[in-house]
């Protein structure tokens, strides 16, 4: 996928340290915005963020105290040197934002699960050289994500990057939002160039896991953090559980080890090198074996078609499964890896089996659910 992102667009920070995004999840008042400001100038942060516009799961919650508070934003940043952030919903939001000179914008996930609101979004953009910033949507659909990248990439944002804060599940605990890492390196795989930020503070729910999840960003080689600070956080009106103090923010950013995308170290560089050989040669052998016990699955096909037997065998699958894992597990294997990957394998032979069964027409993909085993 082409999607350009500008690199002259240098709004991601300074090489070889996380881009910080902080403030309060809400601004609540003129003071409020000030004091933390101030107190957050003794931290690195770039910048500074409120929420002006609330979009709340239910009516009746604070829901932002609107264009009023802009202003605050605006001067609270420029007072202790730090540019300016907030989420926008709607092109009224936008319009205001830009003409109160906020310096970067964001989409919160509540809007990129909406294509229409992204699009509205994108058109009110257009022709502004504002960087926008897309968080995930709050369901695990990484297609989301990337549509709304592309809409605000084909209005002509060249400064784009997205936000990562967790996705809603049914079992999410500890967090609020389940991290669900795997999107985020998909997403990195499908569009290496953009920048991708995480914000620890939605993803957590609670103070005292920011510091984790803040330091898995970092280990992944993710560009920068958003979390929220507030001068007293259990009074905050909004996400009090989660905010920290301004000081309590310092530390986490002071304790983070931020690593580098590579190292010119002789002994790294001899020693990565002659992993990876034996890397490869493992992974021929993998795929080697994998072709090896399809051929066989296919061999066991044809025998159950000739003499009419049904390629459900449960009892045969039941007691391969937990064979399998039993075994991995004494190798130091985790019970869970190993199941997913016997069960993506036998998703594949359900599918060569039954194009067998029938015939050789080809079964185009296995019936969600159905269980055969070889
Ligand atoms: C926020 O950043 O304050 C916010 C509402 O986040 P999200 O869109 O991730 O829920
Ligand atoms: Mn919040």
């Amino acid at each position: 996928m082409d999607i350009p992102i500008n690199p002259q667009v240098s709004w991601s920070g300074v090489e070889g340290r996380p881009l910080v995004i902080a403030g309060p999840c809400s601004a609540e008042s003129e003071d409020q915005l000030l004091e933390t400001a101030r107190r957050l100038s003794g931290t690195r942060v770039d910048y500074f963020r409120a929420g002006i516009w609330k979009a709340r799961t239910r009516p009746g919650s604070f829901e932002g105290i609107g264009d009023p508070a802009l202003p605050w934003l605006k001067s609270a940043g420029v007072k202790s040197g730090m540019k300016t952030a907030t989420e926008v919903a709607q092109p009224r939001h936008v319009e205001a934002a830009l003409k109160a000179g906020i310096d970067l914008l964001w989409v919160g996930a509540r809007t990129t699960v909406n294509p229409f609101s992204v699009q509205e979004l994108a058109d009110a953009v257009r022709g502004s050289d504002v960087p926008i910033l897309i968080k995930n949507p709050t369901s695990p659909d990484l297609g989301l994500w990337i549509g709304a990248v592309e809409r605000f990439s084909q209005a002509g944002v060249r400064a784009l990057g997205a936000i990562h804060r967790g996705v809603s599940v049914a079992n999410s605990a500890p967090y609020r939002n389940a991290p669900m890492w795997s999107m985020v390196i998909e997403l990195r795989r499908i569009l290496p160039a953009l920048p991708i930020i995480t914000d620890p503070s939605h993803i957590c729910g609670r103070r005292d896991l920011l510091q984790g999840i803040a330091q898995r960003a970092m280990d992944l080689g993710l560009d920068g953090l958003m979390i929220e600070a507030h001068p007293r956080p259990d009074n905050a009106w909004s996400d009090p559980a989660q905010q920290v103090t301004p000081e309590r923010l310092g530390e986490i950013i002071a304790e983070l080890t931020v690593r580098k995308g590579s190292s010119d170290n002789d002994t790294y560089l001899t020693s990565i090198e002659a992993l990876r050989d034996r890397i490869d040669q493992v992974d021929n052998d993998i795929v080697a074996m994998l072709a090896e016990r399809m051929g066989i699955v296919e061999l066991i096909g044809e025998q159950k078609r000739l003499n009419n037997v049904t390629t459900l065998q449960v009892d045969r699958w039941r007691a391969l499964l937990s064979d399998r894992m039993e075994r991995a597990r004494q190798l130091g294997l985790d019970p869970g890896y190993t199941k997913a990957i016997y069960e993506v394998i036998h998703r594949e032979s359900i599918r060569r089996q039954s194009s067998i069964m029938s015939n050789g027409r080809e079964a185009s993909s296995a019936p969600e659910g159905s269980e055969t085993v070889e």
